[in-house]
């Protein structure tokens, strides 16, 4: 295939508007996958992304696709040119924008799916403009045109005064009923433009992703620029300039297929010898190891926002908990991972994230691919503060932040995002107030039409990664979407806050707040602690602190009765349910100092902002 019979393009969309069903149905048509065969949702590889709906890892597809340009409709079928498109699936959620800005590093051209009766939300507007400022051609789809409150011409209103998108480049589709679908590639052929590169250039191409595969080790997708890459060919990493050999070349149709050549303007894998995922770093330009070449524009990396202690909820297992991190890491590059050890819980691992979500998503995979149980701490964004003699640290562990008198924090400056929401009018007044709560400023207060407003504030990224959106959606009824984008270091004041049972700071719980809502947050997590912590044989005393300042404090007194006291000796079987049950919950402890905490404990206090 020449470039000029070959699209690279990617369909972007707000969360739940049809991208994965249309995708699925591209597929389908083009004989990829088998109609009604296979599981629904065919990117959506992992047990984590069906289970929730949500794209994690962007996957692609070569599909081949018959059409006469010129709009030659005569034309007998067979003698229609053949065309390779790559679709390249992006993920929907805000905290990968990362992931959508390296899948659209290698598209000419993007289908910005919109629902016909949801209109324009805050990811349509942000995926948007990661394309816009990507040079893609945007085609747009509404979408589920098939349901009762469908209403296109409102949506091709919002596309032209939103995005200035032509209203009659608009495609109508329903994805589930099949309506319109037919003129997506065509559309997809004749508007996006062909791969820009090179063949008789020396070969380059850009790394896009990779994971590990039990079998062929490290495989990376791939974008060839320039020339063409075949199998057995020396390549180089343009950032470390390791040679390795091209093993095997191919396409993924879905599934990985040998070709043995990837050609200018193709998407495809290549299997080459790397020993681990670390090697193939994603942006990093491949090239003929016997040719220097310019490095191709990478992209950004990946921003941690997000970091959490883990630690093995039982503490011998911490061998398990790390083999099954590096197997994890292996295949998400985006977590960062160092081990930290705390005085509470042991040994354990510091990992950054892209999000809250990101977190989410890599515990469960942790527990449900790797069967690792891990207690997390409470999530925290790193800080930047400066000590008293200058120096000045990024924290991305609270226990770290210095508290003693000769180090004293003389500034501290915290991420900031500019998050975009778009609500009904209606809902324009508990928004300002939730926004303003958090610490939000204002930017901008539009609307998008008579019924949709859009605002842009600048808040503190730590506001928004504990429990903001879900807080959103509950003031305006579900009907708030939510988007953001990183933004400046912005000074604040923020102080330590200290958790203490029976007198003793408990590293793991320290916590980094705002000054001004250290007294609540130290309430709050005080009293969450005694709901969850069980009576023991002793008193308990439990107290957050900001230096040596007690600001809260709550008694658990001790335990009186034996849980067996309850049974009158009579039934056994009960007696023994008790004990199990008993046991069971004992896995679950963590052993701090003397006093047992539960898992949920630390879960719980994940929620306190
Ligand atoms: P994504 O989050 O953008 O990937 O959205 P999905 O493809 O997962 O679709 C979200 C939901 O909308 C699923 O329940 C789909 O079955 C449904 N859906 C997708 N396309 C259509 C459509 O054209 N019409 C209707 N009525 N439902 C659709
Ligand atoms: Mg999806």
């Amino acid at each position: 295939y020449p470039p000029e019979r070959i699209r690279n393009f990617s369909i972007i969309a707000h969360v739940d508007h049809g991208k994965s069903t249309l995708a699925d149905r591209l597929l389908e048509l083009t004989g990829t996958i088998k109609r009604g065969h296979g599981q629904p949702q065919y990117l959506d590889k992992l047990q984590v992304e069906r289970e929730r709906g949500i794209t994690v890892k962007a996957q692609t597809a070569t599909m081949f696709h018959r059409h006469a340009l010129n709009s030659n409709h005569a034309m007998d079928d067979n003698d229609r040119p053949s065309f390779l498109l790559n679709l390249i699936d992006t993920p929907g959620h805000v905290d990968f924008s990362y992931e959508v800005s390296r899948s659209l590093a290698a598209c000419q051209g993007a289908l910005l799916v919109v629902d016909a009766a949801q209109g324009v939300q805050a990811q349509t507007v942000a995926n948007f403009y990661l394309a816009f400022e990507s040079n893609l051609t945007i085609i747009p789809v509404i979408n589920k045109i098939d349901q009762p409150t469908a209403d296109p011409d409102r949506v091709r209103a919002q596309l032209k005064s939103m995005f200035d998108l032509d209203p009659k480049d608009a495609l109508l589709t329903s994805a589930k009923t099949g309506q319109g679908l037919e003129h997506l590639l065509p559309a997809v052929i004749e508007r996006i433009p062909c791969p820009p590169g090179q063949c008789d250039l020396p070969m380059r191409m850009l790394l896009l992703d990779a994971y590990y595969d039990e079998y062929k080790g490290v495989i990376c997708h791939v974008a060839v620029v320039d020339g063409a890459l075949r199998k057995g060919d020396k390549i180089a990493s343009a950032a470390t300039g390791q040679t390795y050999d091209a093993l095997d070349v191919g396409i993924m149709h879905p599934e990985l297929k040998s070709t043995g050549v990837l050609f200018t303007g193709q998407v495809g894998y290549v299997v080459s010898g790397m020993r681990s995922t670390k090697e193939a770093r994603v942006g990093d330009t491949l090239h003929w190891a016997k040719s220097t070449v310019i490095p191709l524009p990478g992209f950004k990396p990946a921003k941690h926002m997000v970091f959490s202690g883990l630690y093995p909820a039982d503490g011998s297992d911490f061998d398990a908990l790390n083999h099954a991190i590096e197997r994890l890491t292996c295949n998400d590059a985006s977590v960062s991972v160092t081990k930290e050890t705390s005085t509470a819980l042991g040994m354990g691992f510091r990992c950054g994230f892209l999000g809250l979500l990101h977190m989410d998503v890599f515990h469960q995979r942790l527990e449900q691919e790797y069967g690792a149980r891990v207690i997390s701490t409470i999530p925290t964004v790193p800080y930047i503060f400066e000590y008293s003699d200058g120096s000045k640290v990024q924290v991305q562990n609270p226990a770290t932040l210095a508290s003693n008198p000769g180090k004293r924090v003389a500034a501290c400056w915290e991420p900031s995002v500019i998050a975009t929401i778009i609500i009904p009018s209606e809902y324009v007044g508990p928004v300002i107030t939730l926004c303003s709560e958090r610490r939000g400023e204002q930017l901008e207060y539009s609307f998008i039409d008579s019924q949709r407003a859009f605002m842009k504030y600048r808040l503190p990224l730590r506001e928004i990664v504990i429990d903001f959106y879900n807080e959103l959606k509950s003031i305006t009824s579900g009907y708030a979407t939510f988007d953001y984008e990183d933004d400046e270091y912005q000074k604040s004041d923020m102080v330590k806050l200290d958790i203490l049972l029976n007198g003793q700071p408990v590293d793991a719980m320290a916590t980094i707040v705002h000054n001004l809502k250290a007294q609540r947050v130290g309430r709050e997590l005080v009293e969450k602690l005694k709901k969850f912590i069980d009576r023991q044989m002793f008193e308990i005393t439990i107290q957050a602190a900001i230096g040596s300042k007690i600001i809260a404090r709550e008694t658990l007194s001790a335990m009186r009765k034996n849980v067996l006291a309850k049974c009158y000796g009579g039934d056994v079987t009960r007696k023994k349910k008790l004990l199990e049950k008993q046991k069971e919950g004992k896995k679950r402890m963590k052993r701090v100092g003397s006093v047992d905490i539960p898992q949920e404990a630390f879960h719980e206090l994940l929620k306190v902002s």
